[in-house]
């Protein structure tokens, strides 16, 4: 298992590469610059298109998730390092009944740091009746919460989505981006047992590595361990379809995926095409090996059928 602080600093590489891709103009995100210092060294064109399948997939489907809801719902995002999500749906007026974010401790006062210093960041939290409550690692605020935990507790994660006051009865959406690789078996299979026991919709997205186990895999590990994710080596192995056992053998109703070369083909192609353009790649055989592993996979539970069963990139 990597030590907690190499699986901390993975997050400081996570918003490197994309506040890089977005100055590149793969997409738009006027707040990761506000969290992240500009990169001194030069990204692989295959890094930032990857990070464009992730990002443009994982907006597409908070998009449709409240959409679906209409808003009446939760995002709880597990292991959110410096994510902007909340930011960019207000920016598009959509927005959760509740936004939670949850790091370690010294992740979470780095972005309650950079929060406070913008206030673009700041304001909306606040909103207009300017309710916020700052200490120096959680924000809590009327639809945004930024909390430390460490996942691998669930009764500390319990506790502090109590104290967001997060409703088991509302729909609610967990987002783990790059995240479980880093998290016992057994701690990830007790989280998600306990959500699919406990609220009564949810959807639950996992985006990280698939299929590691090949002999091109292992370079793969070797070549991403300081640009990414610093591998803890735990499921990386899995399958696309142990993946989404992970969800079925937890209580979870169905799951689906996609490795994310599928992604990738799937996304909207004219601006894959414009984002083509951005950068010259010779070695296309590159980024699909890249893509392919790497899954984006998501579990359901949905007993009043509002449509999460047929949500689809
Ligand atoms: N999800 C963000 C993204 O995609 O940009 C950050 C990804 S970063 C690769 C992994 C994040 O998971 C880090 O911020 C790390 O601190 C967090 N993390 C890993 N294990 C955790 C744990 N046991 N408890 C809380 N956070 C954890």
């Amino acid at each position: 298992m990597a030590s907690d602080d190499a699986v901390r600093a993975t997050n400081d590489d996570a918003a490197n590469c994309k506040r890089y891709a977005v100055e590149k103009k793969y997409w738009s995100d006027p707040y990761i610059a506000m969290l992240t210092p500009r990169s001194s060294s030069k990204h692989a064109p295959e890094i930032s298109r990857g990070y464009y399948a992730r990002v443009t997939a994982m907006r597409s489907m908070l998009q449709k998730f409240i959409k679906i809801t209409g808003g009446e719902c939760q995002i709880v995002n597990l292991g959110a390092g410096f994510d902007t999500n909340y930011w960019l749906l207000k920016d598009i007026e959509l927005s959760a009944k509740a936004f939670v974010e949850v790091d370690f401790p010294t992740v979470t006062a780095k972005k309650v740091f950079h929060i406070k210093k913008h206030a673009s960041l700041l304001e909306k939290i606040a909103g207009e009746d300017g309710d916020i409550q700052l200490s120096k690692s959680e924000i809590h605020a009327t639809d945004y919460h930024l909390v430390e935990c460490n996942l691998r507790n669930l009764n500390e994660l319990k506790a502090k989505l109590h104290d967001c006051h997060i409703e088991l009865a509302l729909p609610t959406l967990f987002i783990a981006e790059c995240v479980l690789v880093y998290i016992d078996v057994s701690s990830v299979n007790e989280i998600l047992k306990w959500i699919a026991e406990s609220f009564t919709t949810a959807l639950f997205i996992n985006y990280e590595q698939v299929n590691m186990t090949d002999r091109f895999g292992q370079v793969m590990i070797e070549n991403l361990k300081s640009r990414d994710c610093y591998l803890s080596g735990v499921d990386a192995c899995a399958s696309l379809d142990s993946q989404k056992e992970r969800f079925t053998s937890q209580g979870w109703e169905g799951a689906d995926g996609m490795d994310m070369a599928m992604v990738y083909n799937c996304l909207p192609q004219a601006d894959v095409h414009r984002i083509e353009k951005i950068e010259f790649m010779d070695e296309k055989e590159l980024l699909e090996q890249l893509l392919k592993h790497y899954c984006f996979v998501w579990g359901w539970k949905d007993p009043n059928n509002i449509g999460l069963a047929a949500l689809d990139l």
